[in-house]
């Protein structure tokens, strides 16, 4: 059933789990998230990312996912990953989706806000809820990079851009947000190096706004950091670039050990591929087993 990231992120509150948001750019994405979410019967979030209408437009994929999410048989958000203005937050409300992401991050704080607000108000009229982004994620560079455009990178350290607790607090309160894509060490798309998350952070910041947290750039982590990501306040978890890296892996092997090639087999063999990967990383941010129905 269709839900709102709202209500999806309040049972994971209850119950100290992450819900994972899968980008869907594909059909094959799309198939391979909804049957590893109900073969497990977890909740799950299928996003499309505004950067991805370069792939398939909003139009086309996204009454896919709504359509998917209406007949699962466990609670499933439709989220727009990094959305950059209102009008792109008005076409994925127009076509059904439970949930919107506003990434005003790289604007002033005094604009963040505003911007944010103005998007709350009309996302909350339509029942849609609403993650914002304070801090920024940086990219690697490599791979999933999922972002609208405008995080820093060059001159600056990551920590640079590490959400600030406090302000948190205040950037929550004023905007009345749903959830908050906090900054605190993870990257977006492959990791060069290893992550080095900043734990003490997340918990102040989870503590001082008392609303679910949303890990970007959650591919690519070990178990443990999941665990106690969660464990601090993680309710949400984007992962994409480790499980579009496996399908592709798939691909190139399929095609190394046959010779009699057609496009549809690829399809096949990426959406198994990216199902196994996924089902692993659904299964870490169920944390411990927890029953989830
Ligand atoms: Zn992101």
């Amino acid at each position: 059933m269709l839900v709102t990231l709202r209500e999806n992120l309040d049972k994971a509150e209850d119950g100290n789990y992450a819900v994972g948001a899968f980008n869907c750019p594909t059909l094959e994405s799309a198939r391979a998230v909804i049957e590893a979410a109900q073969e497990l019967q977890v909740p799950v979030i299928l996003s499309h990312a505004e950067v991805h209408n370069e792939i398939i437009p909003i139009e086309i994929m996204g009454p896919i996912l709504v359509d998917f999410a209406k007949r699962a048989s466990v609670p499933v958000t439709v989220h727009l990953d990094h959305g950059s203005n209102l009008e792109i937050i008005k076409r994925a409300i127009d076509i059904g989706f439970s949930s919107v992401m506003i990434d005003a991050s790289h604007m002033g704080y005094e604009e963040n806000v505003k911007t944010v607000k103005e998007v709350v108000e009309y996302a909350h009229g339509h029942n849609v809820s609403v993650e914002a982004e304070l801090g920024m994620m940086t990219s690697s560079g490599i791979g999933g990079e999922e972002t609208a455009g405008g995080e820093a990178e060059g001159q600056y350290k990551p920590s640079d851009y590490y959400t600030d607790p406090v302000i948190a607090k205040d950037f929550v309160y004023r905007t009345e947000i749903d959830a908050l894509a906090a900054s605190f060490g993870t990257v977006h798309g492959i990791y060069l190096s290893e992550p080095d998350l900043d734990f003490d952070r997340l918990s102040s910041i989870y503590k001082n706004i008392q609303r679910p947290v949303v890990m970007h750039g959650g591919s690519g982590l070990s178990t443990d950091e999941y665990v106690t990501a969660i464990n601090s306040g993680i309710r949400k978890i984007n992962y994409y670039s480790y499980a579009a890296k496996a399908g592709a892996h798939a691909v190139k092997e399929y095609i190394n050990e046959n010779t009699n090639l057609f496009y549809h087999d690829f399809t096949v063999v990426a959406k198994e591929a990216i199902k196994k990967d996924v089902k692993r990383a659904m299964e870490i941010f169920l944390n411990k087993g927890e029953t989830v129905r």
